[in-house]
């Protein structure tokens, strides 16, 4: 039983992407298990960069299956047009790509729903407005179509229909806002039918993979503190990106997990509304943004940015049982002379190591920061990690001792030679 788990440890965009394609050398397949194409996984393969939504990161390497799970949510349009892009870097999916027939279908009136609520709720969560939470509202809610009712069109049609027709009641009633053309249930339609080649029980192809002893990558979206469970509620997104997510995301038992991998930022970034009690104000925040080329993969919004937050990474440590830390982005932090970590909260004067359940006392910490010292060397074309200057180990060491995690994969720049397996 062979199943590592890729995980995000902080708000997402952590460079889950990189790490997934690395990995993916050394497996038979990738499989996605939450989220929607509100993810943006950039890869970078000789200079190109190459941004995958929906379509695990595993697709770049020759040979490797990709399963879309059932705790996705499947917007076809959006599929059709990275399987084109894929297409044009002479990326073929045909008989590598499956999707899994339990996944749902985000359908127009999920995304319309989406954008109207977003720009009228004075609560706006700042989402990537693709029709992600509606999605998985309906699915809850158990009115949602499912990927497998792609084979039978004419039923898909009458039921994408009566759904589109209520939605567009309720657009109507609450916000006041005009209907879904019937154009857009055709052109959508349109764009289902090449699916129903890649539909398939992937439960089974995983579990035969399994029983074969086949090596499996599952690939999360975004990160933990935007799960939905254990996120910074309501600032989340509305899939469980948690490892826990990997088995119900996928139909796979978690005692077949064997490792999880916490892909963690060398310092912190969020899309998005909600408290992020590093955050820079002002100047530093441009700063990093800049070096990080912090600007989001799907929607190019500028990311907040802030000092590493290791009362996050030690919660998301614990909550996904991280068997192993990823560090990435080690280099934009090259030219600082000293840099803050933050070790522990202070809330309503008290200090504590645990990371609130509540977004309001969130909101209200103060951090408590522990400063070391920078190295001012670029890493970029450090290989080994006894090449790494004392400092920047000493940052790696001080990750762990505060985590109870070991590093055992450093990025030190966009590109797949630039890591350090430990
Ligand atoms: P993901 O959603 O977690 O996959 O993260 P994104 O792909 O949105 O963001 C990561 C960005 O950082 C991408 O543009 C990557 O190419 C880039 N990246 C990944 N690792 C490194 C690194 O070690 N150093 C630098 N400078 N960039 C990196």
């Amino acid at each position: 039983m062979s199943i590592k788990v890729i995980v995000g440890t902080q708000w997402g965009d952590e460079g889950k992407g990189k790490i997934v394609d690395l990995l993916s050398a050394e497996a038979d397949i990738v499989a996605r298990y939450n989220g929607g194409p509100n993810a943006g996984h950039t890869v970078v393969i000789d200079g190109q960069e190459i941004v995958l939504h929906l379509v695990p990161c595993g697709v770049l390497r020759e040979g490797v299956v990709c399963v879309i799970g059932n705790g996705v949510v499947v917007d076809p349009l959006l599929l059709r047009h990275e399987v084109v892009m894929l297409g044009s870097l002479g990326v073929k999916v045909e008989g590598r790509l499956w999707v899994s027939e339990r996944a749902h279908l985000i359908l127009p009136c999920h995304v319309r729903y989406e954008q109207v609520k977003e720009h009228t709720n004075a609560g706006a969560i700042g989402t990537t407005l693709r029709g992600i939470g509606p999605a998985y509202a309906d699915k809850m809610e158990r009115q949602g179509l499912r990927v497998g009712e792609a084979r039978e069109p004419a039923q898909l049609r009458a039921k994408l229909e009566r759904l589109e027709g209520q939605k567009n009641r309720l657009l109507q009633a609450l916000f006041g806002a005009a209907a879904v053309p019937p154009a857009a249930v055709d052109a959508y339609l349109a764009a289902v039918a090449p699916v129903v080649p890649m539909i398939a029980d992937t439960t089974v192809l995983l579990h035969r993979a399994l029983a074969q002893g086949k090596r499996i990558l599952a690939e999360g979206a975004q990160g933990t503190l935007l799960d939905i469970d254990h996120g910074t509620y309501p600032y989340v997104t509305s899939s469980s990106c948690v490892s826990g997510g990997a088995s119900t995301g996928l139909g796979v038992p978690p005692t077949a997990i064997a490792e999880v991998i916490g892909v963690t930022k060398a310092y912190t970034t969020r899309v998005g509304n909600g408290p992020l009690p590093t955050e820079f104000v002002g100047e530093e925040g441009q700063r990093l943004r800049d070096l990080g080329r912090e600007y989001g993969a799907t929607t190019g919004r500028p990311r907040r940015c802030g000092w590493l937050d290791l009362m996050a990474v030690r919660y998301a440590v614990r909550v996904n049982g991280v068997s192993e830390l990823a560090v990435t982005k080690l280099d934009v932090l090259d030219s600082l002379e000293q840099i803050e970590v933050c070790t522990a909260y202070e809330i309503d004067g008290e200090r504590t190591l645990e990371f609130p359940a509540d977004v309001t006392a969130l909101g209200r910490v103060k951090p408590v920061y522990v400063a070391l010292p920078g190295w001012q060397t670029p890493l970029g074309q450090v290989r080994r990690f006894q090449d790494l200057p004392h400092n920047t180990r000493r940052y790696l060491e001080f990750m762990e001792e505060q985590t109870g995690a070991a590093v055992g994969i450093v990025s030190v720049g966009p590109g797949r030679e630039q890591t350090i397996f430990r």
